[in-house]
């Protein structure tokens, strides 16, 4: 039985490369009929962020990856918030203490700060030197006595070669000589990620641990601690990093990583979800455009890359013009219209939003770009003096007077009788290309470009368009 979790900690928003291993999970526990946990690891308390587990919850129901099992919603291994199984660690914990597998160390941050420099100063690599392993046992009976701060360590094998099979990269091996003697508990009681983690994804039965590359270093420390418990470990998968086009590190900054952000910014939570999920994974044919369900079905873990993923943002924007093309329109429709809001635009009546959608939609990247390109209809800009002038020319007028008399002054006209009648104008006046169009554009739209003239004319409806050609032509 596939058991799996997302186990983030709430320092803040949720971060693109944390959507992906979100996703991956989610595919992977969908694909296979496994059970999708989400687990809080908020053991660090200096790092909180207040409400950070309820946005990241949100912004994950926002693009449809639902949990099984995980805080709110419940399930039979919790509780999911790390914060809430102290008492678990704690017993867990003193088990290595009495083993001899761990140990007590009251060594002051000063003490750890200055052993740090000087083995920096000595080119060594940094670990804890474990002094505090040579205390009698009267010594450490003293100090507790006295109420000293200590912190639990875990004991590493000095010289230990971990071999592990990673379902990314095959064979792995790692020596136990780069690894510190990790701290369990610290001194405010609270575990480390790495003694809660394991000890969680034991206990809720975890079948595949699937998290970022950055974990991998840890696996000494992990695969030592499930050695110490007498365990099995589960299956181990590290995701390749994400990276930026020059092959450096995803950015932080928050606006380039934040999910919540993109969704502000009016990307489609299908084109984010199709993006992310080709971040480190491929179909067997190389096909672009999946689903969320989709992706259920083709998701496996072996088409997981090695290699770094380059997150490129010019994909993602062609991705969200394909989505914004091709979903139906109603739901472009719907999606729209919070940005309308945002923009503090009174969302037009449904006909008339359902027409400009169609026509906007066809050149634009974002829901919020559709608000944009939609102002033209809603709430032309000012014309400039340079446009003034030109429409003040008597080649201008001509053209606008011709209009006005040739349109029927209501109901409706459709692509084909205004092609005619464009025609008609044409031949009538004796004026070719721009010199006609434009002062019509301009007129219409006081900008000397926009969609077609039938998609300008049925979005405007002809009342407006002789209103607007009218307001003109009394300059
Ligand atoms: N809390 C860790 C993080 O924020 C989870 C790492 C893991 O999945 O083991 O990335």
């Amino acid at each position: 039985m596939v058991r799996v979790r997302f186990a983030p900690s709430p320092t803040g928003y949720l971060h693109i490369g944390g959507l992906r291993t979100a996703l991956y999970n989610y595919l992977f526990a969908r694909h296979t009929g496994g059970t999708f946990i989400l687990r809080i690891e908020d053991t660090d308390r200096t790092r909180i962020v207040p409400d950070a587990m309820e946005n990241l919850i949100h912004t994950l129901q926002k693009l449809d990856i639902t949990f099984d099992e995980g805080p709110i919603i419940g399930g039979n291994y919790g509780p999911y918030i790390q914060s809430e199984r102290l008492d678990l660690y704690k017993k867990e914990a003193q088990k290595l203490l009495d083993a001899g597998f761990a140990y007590r160390c009251f060594c002051t941050p000063e003490t750890l700060a200055q052993m740090r420099a000087e083995q920096q100063a000595k080119g060594e690599f940094v670990k804890y030197d474990r002094r505090c392993l040579n205390l009698t046992p009267a010594e450490i009976e003293a100090k507790l006595a006295k109420g000293e701060p200590y912190v639990l360590r875990l004991k590493m094998p000095e010289t230990r070669t971990f071999r592990f099979n990673d379902i990314i990269r095959g064979e792995v091996e790692m020596d136990s000589a780069q690894s510190d003697d990790q701290v369990l508990i610290k001194s405010d009681g609270y575990p480390t990620y790495h003694l809660a983690s394991v000890v969680d994804d034991h206990y809720m039965d975890i079948s595949y641990v699937i998290r970022g590359e950055e974990w991998l270093s840890s696996m000494p420390k992990h695969l030592w601690l499930y050695e110490c418990f007498g365990w099995t470990p589960p299956q181990w998968v590290h995701l390749p990093l994400i990276l930026n086009p020059d092959r450096t590190k995803l950015s932080k900054r928050m606006n380039d990583v934040a999910v919540e952000d993109y969704l502000e910014r009016g990307y489609l939570k299908e084109a984010i979800i199709n993006f992310v999920a080709l971040l480190g994974w491929h179909s067997a044919d190389n096909r672009e455009i999946f689903s969320l369900e989709e992706l259920c079905q083709e998701f496996t873990l072996e088409r997981v890359n090695k290699s770094g993923a380059i997150f490129d943002l010019n994909k993602l924007n062609w991705m969200n013009g394909w989505y914004l093309r091709n979903l139906p329109l109603d739901t472009i429709v719907e999606r729209s219209k919070p940005y309308f809001e945002k923009e503090h635009l009174a969302i037009p009546d449904s006909d008339k939003l359902t027409k400009i959608v169609a026509t906007a939609r066809e050149r634009c990247t974002l829901l919020s770009d559709l608000v944009q390109y939609s102002k033209m209809f809603l709430c032309p800009q000012q014309l400039s003096t340079e446009s003034l002038d030109f429409l003040k020319k008597e080649d201008s007028r001509k053209v606008l007077s011709w209009f006005q008399s040739h349109l029927p002054s209501g109901g409706d006209i459709d692509a084909e009788q205004l092609n005619q009648l464009v025609q008609q104008g044409i031949k009538d006046l004796g004026f070719k290309g721009k010199a006609f169009y434009k002062p019509l554009y301009l007129a219409l739209l006081h900008q000397d470009h926009g969609p077609e003239l039938p998609a300008i004319f049925s979005i405007l409806g002809l009342k407006e368009v002789h209103h607007r050609i009218q307001e003109v032509l009394e300059l």
